[in-house]
């Protein structure tokens, strides 16, 4: 009723006033305070309704405000609102007391088919949300009676049916035409603030959208049953490439027990989040699956978003990082070890040499000879651990392959012995020279070895491992074949790829044949690989070799011609080793040398300020003061004794001591060192300064 009718009223009222009818006058009187009652309430819902439309932060409390509106207006037992504008349209329920679920869902259909005859537009899978109206009793009282609706308005967006408003009531109840026009009024001014929210949210909805679709990670959305809401690019190139399933429930896609067993909790609100890491062996990739709960109002559980992270590339590095980790520690302990047995082989050495060349029975001679050439054993398989322990830089140089070879068959003797695995070597001793890095060459041959180890000891037969190298057209050829159980037909193509193991876990990181491939390949090689069931396994490598050049530096191994110092010369030993300066100043005083000892460096130079010497023979490794120390306080206060130095140590290993050998260009034997060495050593120094 608008002002001008009110006004006419007022009139004809005060005219029948006039006319002195007092039950006229009355039921006039009555009517006039309905309509003000109306016009106050009218007044009252708009204002609030203006107030709540423009402080609501949210859609669902603004349409939880204009439900409120039509619950005051129409009194009914419960009011809805259907939404669909978005992919997922949604109905809310405004509720005044308890309805049953089941009657909920009747009432909803029934708003539902009337949105479809009204505009056309068909509603599925809709999302519903329940408010509660303040004075709401916990109780039903319908009785038998069910709800109906007996009202409903439109919701226009831009001249297009968007959704509706109904009120709903389990009486026959007819709402009187004042609460009819308030309640169009409530709808129009609801269908021109909702134009407006829903273009914010669709501004928001697009930013939102291009944040996740940047995102490198693959989002996914999916309902409790698994369907498909949405996914970005990256999601859709994972599901590509890992051919995941995109129909069928979407955790049971990743065919992981665990996953689905974790998933349940979260989809009945136990936790609100899980994250498992699931490996594809057929596309060499590590997924991390995070899947999180999508959460109503009324905290419960509405749908599933997952982020998938491809992680193949950071665990890569993360293992060789944890390899390298590995094989440092394992170096130190070595170098430690390697160190602490120099020492005293050093001394078994010398002393069986000394004794070889004093007049001694030669059945003692003969049993020296063994001791000697036994403690040369040992000082090979140190110097092999070492070889393995360094820390050093990759250095490409031609390196002799029958020795690299050899080294690495010395490195596991004991392995094969307790196998009982039976070696057969069939390669000449002249193999050419290889442009690489031995020590690499060295981790692939010791890989492909200790597979081959495992491998045999799954059979009963006789053992075997035969290693054949040759050399043609500039290349180098090495076999390495086994009897063992061999490589499965489906297994051959994958045993190259990164974290391919058919071991137990802990015993294989499916690294090592990988890592193997690409230093070959590095080295512009290539290995492959023949294999049959119940036969063995067989690795070819091939390598680029020198044009058939023989390793000139074996001629260095040959032993030094034994040529004497001059004789009278002064020298000073420096080590904490007793034992070494016992040897070695036997040895030098049966030259007619002169030798003091120093049991380190500070006693050193006391030793070098109270008399003059020609000679320091000093230990690299030693407490107080280290050779490195000692060695720049010779060069300072006795400039000449510099280029008379020799270092003895077993600790190259450590990348700190070389680096400083090779910068000062000091002259130094290896531990242990038999006599002609340190002779050759001490004539060489004298001949040169
Ligand atoms: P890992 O030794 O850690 O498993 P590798 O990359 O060295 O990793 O080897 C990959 C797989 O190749 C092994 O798990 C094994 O199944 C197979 N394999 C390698 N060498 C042999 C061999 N000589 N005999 C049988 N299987 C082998």
């Amino acid at each position: 009723m608008c002002a001008s009718e009110h006004e006419s009223e007022r009139n004809q009222s005060s005219q029948n006033e006039q006319a002195g009818n007092p039950s006229e006058w009355k039921r006039d009187y009555s009517e006039l305070e309905r309509q003000i009652d109306d016009r106050t309430l009218e007044l009252s819902l708009l204002y609030d309704l203006s107030r709540s439309m423009n402080s609501s932060l949210s859609l669902d409390e603004f349409l939880r405000s204009i439900l409120e509106a039509i619950h005051r207006i129409s009194e009914a037992d419960l009011s809805l609102i259907i939404l669909s504008f978005e992919d997922r349209p949604v109905i809310y329920y405004y509720l005044s007391h308890l309805v049953e679920g089941r009657e909920l869902k009747e009432i909803g259909k029934s708003a539902i088919s009337l949105f479809h005859d009204l505009s056309g537009r068909k509603v599925r899978n809709e999302k519903t949300v329940v408010f509660r109206s303040r004075d709401y009793l916990p109780e039903s009282y319908y009785g038998q009676s069910s709800l109906q609706i007996i009202h409903h308005m439109p919701i226009f967006r831009r001249s297009l049916s968007v959704g509706l408003m109904a009120v709903c009531s389990s009486q026959r109840r007819i709402l009187n035409e004042n609460r009819i026009r308030l309640l169009d009024t409530v709808s129009n001014q609801a269908s021109a603030t909702l134009d407006r929210f829903i273009s914010s949210l669709e501004s928001e909805q697009s930013r939102f959208r291009s944040v996740v679709n940047s995102m490198t990670e693959g989002v996914v959305l999916t309902d409790l049953s698994g369907h498909l809401l949405m996914t970005n690019p990256a999601a859709d190139s994972i599901l590509f490439r890992l051919r995941l399933d995109r129909d069928q429930g979407f955790a049971n896609s990743f065919h992981d027990k665990d996953l689905v067993r974790s998933l349940s909790d979260l989809r009945k609100n136990r936790i609100r989040s899980l994250s498992h890491e699931i490996t594809f062996h057929n596309y060499q990739t590590i997924l991390n699956v995070t899947a999180s709960a999508v959460l109503d109002a009324d905290e419960r559980v509405t749908g599933i978003v997952w982020v998938l992270s491809d992680i193949t590339r950071q665990r890569q590095l993360h293992e060789q990082m944890m390899q390298a980790e590995k094989l440092s520690a394992l170096g130190e302990m070595i170098s430690g070890i390697a160190h602490e047995l120099n020492n005293p082989l050093t001394s078994v050495m010398g002393y069986a040499q000394l004794l070889q060349n004093a007049s001694v029975p030669k059945e003692v001679k003969k049993k020296l000879e063994v001791i000697n050439s036994e403690s040369k054993r040992c000082q090979r398989i140190v110097q092999n651990l070492l070889t393995f322990a360094r820390k050093y830089k990759i250095e490409k140089k031609w390196f002799d392959l029958n020795g690299a070879i050899e080294s690495v068959l010395q490195i596991i003797s004991y392995q094969l012995r307790v196998s009982s695995i039976e070696v057969k070597k069939n390669y000449p001793q002249d193999l050419p020279r290889v442009m690489g890095d031995v020590h690499q060459i060295q981790q692939v041959l010791l890989n492909i070895f200790n597979n081959a180890m495992q491998a045999l000891l799954e059979v009963k037969r006789k053992r075997k491992i035969m290693i054949k190298a040759d050399f043609s057209d500039g290349k180098v050829l090495i076999e390495i074949k086994d009897n063992g159980p061999g490589i499965r037909k489906e297994n051959i193509s994958k045993i190259f790829d990164p974290f391919f193991t058919t071991k137990e876990p802990g015993k294989g990181t499916g690294l090592g044949l990988s890592i193997a491939r690409t230093t070959i390949r590095e080295h512009r090689g290539e290995i492959n690989v023949v294999s049959n069931v119940d036969e063995g396994t067989s690795f070819l490598i091939t390598l680029p070799a020198a044009g058939g050049v023989r390793d000139k530096d074996q001629n260095a191994r040959l032993p030094a011609r034994i040529d004497r110092i001059p004789a009278g010369k002064k020298i000073l030993i420096v080590d904490d080793e007793i034992e070494i300066f016992h040897f070695i100043e036997e040895v030098l005083r049966e030259d007619g040398h002169q030798v003091n000892f120093a049991s380190d460096g500070r006693m050193a130079v006391k030793e070098l300020k109270g008399s003059a010497y020609d000679l320091i023979i000093s230990d690299f490794k030693m407490p107080r003061m280290d050779g490195k120390e000692f060695f720049s306080r010779v060069s300072r206060k006795f400039p000449h004794l510099k280029d008379r130095f020799i270092f003895m140590t077993g600790d190259t290993a450590n990348p700190a001591t070389s680096e400083f050998l090779e910068k000062k260009k000091v002259r130094f034997i290896l531990k242990p060192f038999d006599l002609e060495e340190i002779r050759k050593a001490i004539r060489e120094t004298f001949q040169e300064s």
